[in-house]
């Protein structure tokens, strides 16, 4: 994949936030050493205690994160995908499109649909209409589902984007809250998704857009969405936790079924591929 670094515009950064950093609760031990350095430097170290005294919460969303020039990189990497899926479909959709953005955590987080850890992997939270993703999530991919590459973890990325236009268009409506099985309407949204998700992957394969600023795949990036798709199918994730498939509980399609529809979408780049009326859009 082709891609540069943008102005983080399609991130909200709360790695610094985390739900497992909690603030550890500042004891009257740490009150009196605050007050002896206020003393001996003349600095209010005390007042530091007021304005950072949320309940689990201790650092801003610019606060101190402990990161690496590798995890930089993958967060421009995450800004310059989102950025890119969300030009598309603006182009789609017009002005039926509403931007969002990917909130970056570490270990757990609050969101509007509650508080969730990372094992959970990668979800779109309807109720403030946000991705929310820990970057941890790309390492599993790479190991425990052995699907590496950039247009992997773009295909996990532009997946959730697609809850978001489902959810913008109220495509979401008639899916059950909780309802699983193969033939559920839970399992049609996912693989919807993955479908709106090669629809992206088709506008990307287009020459000529990295020069004009955008994400531009190269040969062969398609594999790596495709193995990407065929490692979180429901049988296989089922078979490596339980040893056997149980379809009544899909959530979200086999590996065939993942394959096959990230497969139409991006194949022919037409939103009716993915079960999509289309109407005007202005
Ligand atoms: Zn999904």
């Amino acid at each position: 994949m082709e891609w540069s670094p943008g102005d983080r515009g399609n991130i909200e950064d709360m790695r610094g936030r985390s739900g497992a950093r909690r603030a550890v609760p500042v004891g009257i031990g740490a009150v009196i050493v605050l007050g002896l350095l206020s003393w001996a430097t003349g600095t209010d170290f005390l007042s530091l205690l007021n304005q950072d005294s949320g309940p689990a919460q201790s650092a801003g969303p610019q606060g101190q994160v402990q990161t690496t020039p590798q995890e930089e990189r993958m967060v421009d990497f995450v800004d310059a995908v989102a950025n890119d899926v969300q030009d598309a479909w603006g182009q789609v959709l017009g002005g039926r499109y509403e931007r969002t953005r990917i909130v970056l955590f570490r270990d757990a987080i609050e969101s509007a649909c509650g508080s969730a850890e990372s094992a959970t992997g990668p979800f779109y939270c309807p109720g403030d209409r946000k991705v929310y993703l820990d970057l941890g999530f790309f390492d599993e991919l790479t190991q425990r589902f052995g699907a590496p590459g950039d247009f992997a973890k773009a295909y996990v990325i532009a997946h959730e984007l697609g809850h978001h236009v489902q959810h913008l268009i109220g495509l979401d409506e008639r899916a059950q809250l909780g309802a699983t099985g193969a033939n559920s309407a839970s399992v049609a949204l996912e693989l919807q998704a993955d479908c709106f998700a090669g629809m992206w992957g088709h506008a990307a394969s287009e020459s000529g857009r990295f020069k004009a600023g955008h994400v531009e795949l190269e040969p062969g990036d398609a594999e790596q969405a495709l193995r990407a798709a065929a490692a979180i199918g429901d049988d296989r994730l089922q078979k490596m936790a339980t040893g056997r498939v149980m379809p009544d509980r899909f959530t979200h399609g086999t590996s065939a079924q993942r394959v096959e529809s990230f497969k139409r979408g991006m194949d022919t780049g037409e939103l009716r591929a993915c079960g999509v009326a289309v109407r005007g859009t202005d």
